[in-house]
């Protein structure tokens, strides 16, 4: 699949709806589809990176936004006291099904660890 025809490029390109809750000219944010916690929000770089295995010293920027990006959020929207979890699948053993790096924002109950 080319990085024009992946989920989160149609997504990004407003061909398939969204629920966004942030948006800038590098990063946007939406609920997922398919929550897994009452909070379940994906932060998406708009460069076409296929997933944290491609990153490289050049992308040190967009890398560190990913991060502050979930930690404002988690602030803005009263979850950041309780707590929260960030997850990034990265291949197949890791279960990454849309190959288009996403971090996953996840709160609102307990998480055990290790994660399954
Ligand atoms: P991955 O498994 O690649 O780490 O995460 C992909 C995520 O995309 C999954 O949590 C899945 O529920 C979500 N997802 C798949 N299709 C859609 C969709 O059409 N819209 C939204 N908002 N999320 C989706």
């Amino acid at each position: 699949m080319s990085q024009n025809d992946n989920l989160f490029k149609k997504i990004m390109r407003g061909e398939i709806p969204s629920s966004k809750v942030y948006e800038d000219d590098e990063i946007l944010a939406f609920r997922d589809i398919a929550p897994a916690a009452p909070v379940h929000i994906l932060i998406v770089p708009k460069a076409p990176l296929d997933s944290l295995d491609e990153l490289t010293d050049d992308d040190a920027m967009i890398a560190g936004k990913l991060l502050i990006c979930a930690s404002k959020l988690a602030k803005e929207l009263g979850f950041a006291s309780n707590g929260y979890r960030c997850v990034i699948n990265t291949g197949k053993d890791a279960g990454q099904t849309v190959p288009h790096l996403h971090l996953h924002l996840l709160a609102g109950r307990e998480f055990i660890w290790p994660a399954g």
